[in-house]
């Protein structure tokens, strides 16, 4: 872009929308709503907000484990999975519609219909996939037969209940307490 280097200093105080000055808050509480879990709550995040039009940036470190620590905390759920969630774990595994529904063995249609919510998943492809995202990931923090066992295919709730993450030095840990209000 024009004349960008030479200003990148102000560029970076500068709301992009409206050129604005903007504040940062160094840890707030934010959902995940631009990684497409709203039912997702990121603590110690910083945000940078336009005092102008009041247009927010979220900076998420670390998002390669956040979103590590998202499909082992989905995939454990002991309700089936959401249609927001299959779709995070469906690109978690780095999947396309095509190459997923290949392997559930359905058309691309019933995929689609899966992750907008339109028809559910059903129990035996709900288990299939947190098969591949176990296989395609594994770690020694969760044994597939025991949480296989849990599983008591209540479906998720709507609104979805949200699920709070907490930044810390060494990376994100799963947090208890929820802090925002309502989905
Ligand atoms: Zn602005």
């Amino acid at each position: 872009m024009l004349a960008r280097s030479d200003r990148m200093e102000v560029q970076i105080m500068e709301c992009d929308e409206c050129g604005g000055a903007l504040t940062t808050e160094r840890s707030a509480v934010r959902r995940y709503t631009i990684g497409g879990l709203p039912h997702v709550e990121l603590h110690g995040v910083e945000v940078r907000r336009c005092d102008s039009c009041g247009r927010e940036t979220v900076g998420i470190p670390r998002i390669g484990q956040l979103h590590r620590l998202l499909a082992e905390t989905f995939v454990k759920q002991h309700r089936m999975l959401a249609p927001v969630e299959i779709r995070f774990l469906r690109k978690h595994i780095g999947l396309s519609g095509v190459e997923f529904a290949q392997r559930m063995g359905v058309a691309r249609e019933t995929v689609s219909r899966w992750e907008t919510g339109a028809s559910p998943m059903g129990a035996v492809a709900d288990r299939l996939l947190r098969l591949l995202v176990v296989t395609h990931q594994p770690t020694d923090n969760y044994v597939v037969d025991d949480w296989l066992k849990e599983l008591n295919d209540m479906p998720a709730p709507d609104p979805l209940s949200s699920v709070a993450m907490q930044k810390r030095e060494k990376g994100w840990t799963p947090r208890e307490r929820l802090e925002l209000a309502g989905a």
